[in-house]
């Protein structure tokens, strides 16, 4: 029996936890693991990373995921440009992507946005900085469950101007103790596909356990599933018009 759970896939670069004492510590089997714990029996996960073949994204996963989660960030370059392609081909026809922190500069997503996604921001070892997350559209479905505002006492700064294109919904806006803002839960669709970007997650604090961080993710997937009627997106270039069609000639 076919299960009716949505198909998650995490992909997660997986080099910091491997490279830096600190960072394996905090999540000894990955950061893709820690959010796939966090996230429980809900779903049906897949855990995929760059060490695999074809990066854990083969077409048959890809075919048996509905939404795809993206961690990445000292590798974005060594994700080949055809596993991208792929990637992107399965977005438009309509897979859910959650981008997440560092995520804002893969390949993956400079090319669905088009811009070059660049942004301020500064050292952050060892303790980083507090940044307070304000909610800003609470009757949005990645809202669902969440306070007015809430904290991660220590994350790593991201300040605007953010390098990207008008977001169809801006969900968050965070403050950082230095004093930047940055726009923080940004919402897209490209073709068939829902896009969210999520700013939290550096590799080296507790993020990815938090539980507000992890109710936004588990939001984000069901709201990035598709939904739609899959028959209605065949496209056919010899289609049969409904009413009869009179030029005057
Ligand atoms: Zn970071």
């Amino acid at each position: 029996m076919m299960s009716d759970k949505i198909r998650v896939t995490i992909w997660n670069e997986f080099v910091h936890e491997k490279n830096k004492d600190e960072v394996r510590k905090l999540y000894p089997n990955g950061m893709h693991k820690a959010i796939a714990d966090g996230l429980g029996s809900k779903y049906e996960i897949k855990l995929a990373s760059l060490d695999m073949p074809e990066h854990g994204l083969t077409e048959t996963v890809l075919n048996e995921t509905d939404v795809l989660i993206w961690w990445g960030h000292t590798a974005h370059g060594k994700v080949e440009d055809a596993i991208v392609d792929r990637v992107h081909a399965k977005i438009l026809d309509g897979m859910g992507l959650i981008v997440l922190h560092s995520g804002h500069f893969s390949k993956i997503f400079k090319k669905l946005m088009g811009t070059k996604c660049d942004l301020h921001w500064r050292v952050s070892e060892p303790a980083g900085e507090k940044e307070r997350i304000w909610v800003i559209e609470p009757y949005h479905p990645i809202c669902k469950g969440l306070p007015e505002y809430f904290e991660l006492p220590n994350e790593e700064m991201y300040g605007e101007r953010f390098d990207i294109p008008e977001p169809d919904k801006t969900l968050f806006i965070s403050w950082f103790e230095g004093g930047e803002v940055f726009r923080s839960g940004l919402t897209y669709s490209r073709g068939m596909g829902k896009i969210f970007y999520f700013r939290p997650g550096h590799e080296t604090f507790p993020s990815f356990y938090n539980k507000n961080v992890l109710q936004v993710i588990d939001n984000a997937i069901e709201w990035a599933c598709f939904s739609g009627t899959r028959d209605t997106m065949k496209v056919s270039h010899t289609k049969v018009a409904l009413e009869k069609i009179n030029t005057g000639l």
